[in-house]
């Protein structure tokens, strides 16, 4: 655990050192979970959106991205529910005084459960070595099943507890597991309380005039309420998808864990419209397909799982998870959802105009069923930060910090050096960066030793540094040098082009 905990604060310095990530207003000592992306962190940033965008929009014929308002109406957020219902269940220890939300204290006591299965299996791997069978040692061993039983038990209780809204119910839950304050240890839990997770202001000046508004809480809305003019101004024929990037709040109880929890943070979501009936096909459909997207990005295929949901928000017939194995663990990346009719129908009701479908081959009129994806842009970011960060022993004893983010995401793509500050050799360095530039974003670097300068882009995660010396000046020839294997080889400045091309372009992602 410990170890972990090392890890995270290793990659939270390491993302302000180099200008990825800074404490926002820090000159003020900072405000609690708000962050702002520096120099190289809003390229990532950007690298990030963009693979999904493409691969949303770009690669899928029918659907088609927006880019709207934050304020919205308020009675929008009547009819999807956030008044009413987005609320999440906070308790408090009165020792500690730290507050944390019951649920989530539940979710990882049953992980702590599921890890202590893991250790059995472990145990049995090196027992009986080649002629382990992990299924048959699953299904059999007692201790095994004794604790796959205690997480059967306790997730049907929080899914009662959590349907029925019993909040003395998830208080005697977590007595029952005998869940402790991770701070004080002790027992001492306050009552459950429902905490409502907008943050609102005043629109208006007038005095009295003055109505309540809300920053929207999900990009979801936005896409719901131009439903039909997108619709019809795309003449989109169902089924078809609307696509959105943008920022969303939320007054979290524990914002804790640098960018994974922030109450201000960004979500790319898209919704894609269908016939009803045909809502689980898609939803299987887009669990896949967005599994592949994050699969591609080469972090590990291990890294990632599904979970499904144990209690289902008031909008979903189905949902699950697309956790992340974060330095503090497995946790929530992505969440696919199927929405039924439920927000169209709401709207419907709450501004007495109709959102239906006129489909020409059913000849019929319906509300569409949705299935939704929302990824976290800011989970996104750590995710690919997190797992990219490495630090090596060389064979030369020496060590490097490496961010071996993919290629095509990373900020800079190529660095351009020479080797010294004169003889021409600068100038030569800028004359090839005029020629790559348009393309990449490049970096001029004289500063330091060639090996020092090496050493800084691999932190930053360029995949290529281009080396200018006295050669390059006779035959037009450079080396180029792999992040990843530090290989060099001697090149023509006319195939620079290509050999980073071919690595770099985000074609390399978009399977
Ligand atoms: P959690 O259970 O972690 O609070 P959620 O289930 O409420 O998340 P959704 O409403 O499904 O999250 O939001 C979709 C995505 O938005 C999440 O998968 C996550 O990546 C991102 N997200 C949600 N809340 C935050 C937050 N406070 N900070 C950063 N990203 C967030």
């Amino acid at each position: 655990m410990e170890q972990k905990e090392d890890k995270l604060k290793e990659v939270i310095s390491h993302a302000k050192e180099y200008g990825f990530v800074f404490p926002s207003s820090e000159i003020y000592d900072g405000l609690a979970a708000t962050y702002d992306y520096g120099q190289l962190g809003s390229e990532l940033k950007n690298n990030i959106k963009s693979y999904w965008w493409k691969s949303m929009v770009q690669m899928h014929e029918n659907i088609v991205g927006i880019d709207s308002a934050i304020f919205m109406h308020p009675t929008t957020w009547k009819a999807s529910g956030h008044v009413d219902a987005f609320n999440d269940p906070l308790i408090d220890n009165k020792d500690s005084k730290k507050r944390y939300r019951a649920d989530v204290l539940l979710e990882e006591h049953m992980e702590k459960i599921r890890l202590k299965i893991e250790k059995e299996v472990e145990k049995g791997v090196k027992r009986f070595g080649d002629d382990f069978d992990e299924h048959q040692f699953r299904a059999t061993n007692p201790n095994v099943l004794r604790n796959v039983e205690k997480i059967k038990e306790i997730e049907d209780r929080m899914r009662a507890v959590l349907e029925s809204n019993d909040l003395e119910g998830v208080y005697q839950l977590i007595m029952d597991c005998e869940i402790v304050c991770p701070i004080s240890g002790s027992r001492n839990w306050t009552e459950v309380r429902q905490f409502n997770l907008m943050f609102s202001t005043e629109i208006g000046s007038v005095a009295g005039e003055a109505a309540t508004i809300y920053l929207r809480p999900e990009t979801a809305q936005g896409i719901f309420v131009n439903f039909l003019n997108v619709q019809k101004s795309g003449r989109m024929k169902i089924p078809f998808g609307i696509a959105q990037i943008g920022k969303a709040f939320r007054n979290e109880i524990v914002a804790r864990q640098f960018i994974f929890r922030m109450r201000e943070f960004e979500q790319m979501e898209m919704q894609f419209f269908c016939r009803p009936g045909e809502e689980m096909k898609w939803y299987e459909y887009w669990k896949e397909t967005r599994s592949k997207w994050h699969k591609a990005l080469g972090l590990g295929d291990n890294q990632y799982r599904f979970h499904d949901h144990i209690k289902l928000a008031h909008y979903a017939n189905a949902a699950c998870d697309i956790e992340f194995n974060f330095p503090m663990g497995f946790k929530e990346l992505e969440g696919i959802h199927s929405r039924t009719d439920f927000d169209l129908k709401q709207h419907e009701q709450f501004s007495g105009k109709k959102l239906q479908y006129f489909d020409p081959e059913l000849n019929q009129n319906y509300v569409p069923f949705v299935v939704e994806t929302s990824v976290g842009l800011d989970r996104m970011f750590l995710a690919v930060l997190s797992a990219s960060h490495k630090n090596e022993v060389l064979e030369d004893g020496s060590e490097r910090t490496v961010l071996s983010i993919p290629a095509a995401l990373a900020p800079y793509k190529v660095a351009v050096m020479p080797l010294t500050k004169k003889d021409g050799l600068p100038e030569k360095a800028r004359e090839i960066i005029d020629g790559l530039k348009f393309d990449f974003l490049c970096q001029y670097d004289e500063k330091d030793s060639i090996g020092k300068r090496y050493r800084r882009q691999d932190a930053i995660g360029t995949p290529f540094s281009v080396t200018v010396d006295h050669e390059t000046l006779e035959n037009n020839t450079v080396t180029i040098r792999d992040r990843d294997t530090m290989e060099q080889v001697r090149v023509n400045i006319a195939d620079l082009h290509r050999l980073i091309d071919e690595k770099v372009n985000m074609k390399t992602l978009l399977v």
